[in-house]
């Protein structure tokens, strides 16, 4: 049998004899992205849509298409409850409106919405019409104009540029603006309380970048910078089963090395 100290030498002389073995490569990725997946409670809600808890009280919710999709719901100190973005679709929206009614009962709902993609806000009409109160930024609300987007916009705006914040009894929310990242207008969400940060789509959890198409490619990796001041032991990406801080680090190389 191996001790610990003959199997920490093996792996070193591995780690040379393939260091050795690729002399021309002068650029090594510092990031693996071996698949992590915490052993989080998963509860199903309906076909393609499912939570996991990763606090007490926070759940991530994911709807599962070609390109599965993040959202966060979190229980405030006050007892309101925070939906941070929509599925992609009024059905699923609707479906985890059910959940949460039959989970909490009447309770205070308010949404938040990080961008004007159908990943962040597709859900907003059927959670108006339900008298669900919807903050948005004002820069989401002329993008989803200028893009003729058939998604309701959110209904309570604030500038983006000052970001927002709300309290809840003892515990407070904070929506931040870094700048320009994968749209002109995501945001993130940050639960000071919980260390628990909603990195939304400029952040990526699955190891590539995805749509860009309305990125601002050198703004991006500048503006993720910024969200170091968070203290945070979870960061939800808008796409990807990685919930670890480095993240954010993980993006910032994936744009710098991106061809
Ligand atoms: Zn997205």
């Amino acid at each position: 049998m191996f001790s610990r100290n003959a199997l920490l030498i093996g792996v070193i002389v591995l780690l040379i004899v393939v260091g050795c073995a690729r002399p021309d490569q002068s650029v090594e990725p510092t990031v693996s992205y071996e698949t992590y997946n915490e052993p989080y409670k998963r509860i199903d809600v309906a076909e393609g849509l499912y939570l996991r808890e990763v606090q007490n009280g926070a759940y991530v919710i994911t709807q599962e298409t070609e390109f599965a999709a993040n959202s966060l719901l979190v229980e405030m100190a006050d007892s309101t409850l925070v939906l941070v973005d929509t599925p992609y679709t009024i059905d699923a929206t609707r479906e985890l409106h059910g959940w949460i009614i039959e989970q909490y009962g009447d309770r205070d709902l308010i949404e938040i919405n990080t961008g004007f993609h159908d990943d962040n806000l597709a859900g907003n009409g059927y959670l108006i019409s339900r008298g669900v109160p919807v903050y948005g930024a004002d820069l989401t609300v002329d993008l989803l104009k200028e893009h003729n987007s058939p998604n309701a916009p959110p209904t309570d705006l604030y500038p983006i540029d000052e970001g927002l914040e709300l309290e809840f009894g003892s515990e407070i929310v904070r929506v931040y603006y870094p700048g320009p990242t994968h749209t002109l207008d995501n945001v993130v969400v940050y639960f000071p309380d919980r260390r628990l940060l909603f990195g939304g789509c400029m952040v990526s959890g699955w190891g590539g970048i995805g749509n860009t198409d309305d990125a601002d490619l050198d703004a991006w990796p500048v503006s993720l910078h910024s969200l170091e001041q968070f203290e945070a032991d979870l960061v939800i990406p808008g796409h990807g089963d990685r919930f670890y801080p480095e993240i954010i680090a993980e993006t910032i190389d994936l744009l710098e090395n991106m061809e």
